[in-house]
């Protein structure tokens, strides 16, 4: 290998990609993009999370002469942004207020010296004098807005202190300006763009899909038994799992860990230093899950998580595909799924009746019927979400939700639908689910002595299904509004609309469920973690325990060292030389050069032990 480092000029960005990335090939957009900036052009990217932005400017910084401005929201995704970058052997630092005074004047003295491809900084800095003046002095190539949301009041993340970087353009005449966002909303978009004064910018905004990502919405069991038999599916890969509550975080939390799970909380009722040691610990691969509020995941770019849960009902479409997007950033397969029953539904209709601005109760309310309608629809999860964003996915057929992977099927329960009609006839309409259902399974508690429901009719003829059946069926009726539900602590089931036709005879019901698997490789998309066989997944194992030892030597986050995929690529292709490792995804020049010799001997050994 005999080019030299950071020769601009000369070389092209593909050459940039291979040598310094170390990846095959650009993703979609990403090379337009690079170019439009090396043209010297504004760009506006709306790019989904996972999307590959970083690369978009941080190619063109080591290729243009000149430091590249880059400024960041928050100092944790700086610090990472930073240490990937270097990691790949780009001259990046960074200038924000965690520094010590001496760090600081240091990142300045390299700056002046023009010793930087990539400069870091918090945009507080936009308003300091003092800073604007270094950087007249300064050859910058561009500037650059990641997270370029946070500029929008109307944006999920909104920072006052972003609106400082209006004046971008006036302290910095003369090079390009690219923001940066994986925001999907219009209204978001078009003030990001107006704010910045962008100059008839090259604007891209690509497909919002993730197809990396498996959707599944699953209905919700009470207890704790579903969510740990989910979990043990994932043995030991990095995962999310999102709650409404900070009570439900703290309790699903404990509930793990007293279960053997590496599990930690995060939520913003916890002290700082705890949110951020949990943040870290889960960031640095310490524990494998994080339960936490929506409160979790901005501040993170950790590329190897391989799934999130919705534990609870997510606020909103909008969040609920932001959060979900927190999976799979390294583009290797990852799943989201949503756990759901119409028994929820109260409890958020409580905390939006609460509300006291009818406009925002309204809006509340909108984005709860959206939710639930998605969640307890049978079309195409993907097509769904994208539909939202007013993008239309070309294909019948995503192959990789639960609707489109066939994991339901379609049972007749006209008979038992009858039979627990007829339960909430025969008792009034003055009882509850668990009543009613105990009524159906022929329980013996005292509650159905008292009322002589041992006498009914209808006692016991649904014993053939179990409390959790019924329970489904139940929710079943409600959506599709054949039953109705008292408000109030103890709420009662009546009949309504077609419950009457369904009673009879004159409507049938079906319900969804889920198929029984007959192997996981028959029903789910097979890929990344998945696709490797035993002896692969046993390497694998071994590379990431080297991965992280390496990581922890260095103060960085394992998926700095390595991606995912690249420990997949390794473990199938098994390199022997630095040759062959060096056509492996993730890994260029200078990761080459770090990592060849311990990651070629654990391969060794494993290949002739
Ligand atoms: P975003 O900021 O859009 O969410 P990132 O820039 O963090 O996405 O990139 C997500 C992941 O994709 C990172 O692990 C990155 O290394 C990887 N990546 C980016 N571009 C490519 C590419 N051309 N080929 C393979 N992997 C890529
Ligand atoms: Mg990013
Ligand atoms: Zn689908």
């Amino acid at each position: 290998m005999s080019t030299p480092f950071f020769h601009p000029g000369a070389e092209s960005p593909d050459g940039v990609l291979h040598r310094i990335f170390g990846f095959r090939s650009f993703r979609p957009n990403q090379e337009q993009i690079v170019r439009a900036l090396m043209d010297g052009r504004d760009v506006f990217a709306v790019m989904p999370t996972g999307g590959g932005k970083s690369l978009c400017y941080q190619l063109p910084a080591v290729l243009m002469p000149g430091v590249a401005l880059v400024v960041s929201p928050l100092i944790s995704l700086m610090k990472d942004q930073v240490d990937g970058a270097r990691s790949n052997g780009i001259r990046a630092a960074v200038l924000n207020s965690s520094l010590e005074f001496a760090e600081q004047s240091a990142v300045l003295r390299s700056l002046q010296s023009g010793e930087l491809d990539l400069l870091y900084v918090a945009p507080e800095r936009f308003a300091l004098d003092h800073f604007r003046d270094i950087l007249r002095g300064c050859r910058i190539s561009m500037a650059v807005i990641d997270e370029a949301h946070c500029i929008s009041e109307w944006g999920h993340d909104f920072r006052p202190d972003y609106l400082a970087l209006s004046s971008i353009p006036e302290i910095l005449p003369g090079i390009p300006v690219a923001a940066f966002t994986a925001t999907a909303t219009e209204r978001v978009q078009h003030d990001i763009a107006w704010k910045l004064r962008l100059r008839d910018p090259f604007v891209l905004r690509a497909s919002f899909d993730r197809p990396n990502l498996t959707y599944e919405v699953r209905f919700k069991e009470p207890g704790e038994v579903q969510l740990v038999s989910i979990l043990k599916e994932f043995a030991g890969q990095p995962g999310i799992i999102y709650r409404t509550s900070r009570k439900s975080v703290n309790d699903t939390a404990a509930m793990l860990q007293k279960r053997g799970f590496r599990a930690l909380p995060y939520h913003a009722g916890l002290d700082d230093r705890e949110r951020h040691d949990n943040q870290d610990a889960f960031i640095r691969d310490e524990v494998d899950l994080i339960v936490a509020t929506v409160a979790f995941g901005m501040g993170i770019d950790k590329s190897n998580v391989r799934f999130v849960i919705h534990a609870d009902l997510p606020k909103s479409i909008e969040s609920y595909y932001q959060e979900t997007g927190r999976a799979g950033r390294d583009g290797e397969a990852a799943r989201c799924i949503l756990l759901f029953s119409q028994a929820d539904i109260p409890k958020v209709r409580f905390f939006i009746d609460a509300m006291t601005d009818e406009a925002e109760r309204q809006r509340a309310l909108d984005s709860l019927s959206k939710v639930v309608s998605f969640a307890s629809s049978t079309a195409c999860r993907r097509r769904t979400l994208l539909d939202y964003f007013g993008e239309t996915y070309p294909r019948d057929n995503c192959a990789s939700c639960d609707v489109c992977l066939g994991l339901h099927e379609l049972t007749d329960c006209t008979r038992e639908a009858q039979m627990l009609l007829s339960a909430i006839v025969r008792t009034d309409s003055r009882f509850g689910a668990a009543h009613l259902i105990d009524i159906l399974v022929g329980s013996k508690n005292q509650k159905i002595k008292d009322f002589g429901h041992d006498r009914l009719k209808v006692y016991g003829i649904g014993k053939e299904h179990d409390k959790k059946f019924w329970r489904r069926l139940i929710d079943d009726l409600l959506a599709r509004k054949a039953i109705g539900r008292s408000e109030g602590l103890y709420p009662m089931l009546y009949l309504i609309e077609s419950g009457a036709r369904i009673l009879r005879g004159e409507e049938r019901v079906e319900l969804v469920r889920i198929r029984e698997k007959k192997g996981k490789s028959a029903t789910t998309k097979r890929g990344g973690l998945d696709a490797l066989s035993d002896a692969e997944k046993q390497l694998f194992e071994q590379l990431r325990t080297l991965r992280k030892r390496l990581a922890d030597e260095q103060g960085v986050p394992p998926y700095v060292v390595f991606s995912d995929k690249t420990l997949v690529e390794l473990s199938i292709l098994k390199p022997s030389t630095r040759d062959e490792m060096l056509t492996v995804s993730g890994i260029g020049e200078v990761k080459l050069e770090r990592y060849a010799e311990p990651f070629l001997r654990v391969i060794g050994e494993f290949v002739g032990g």
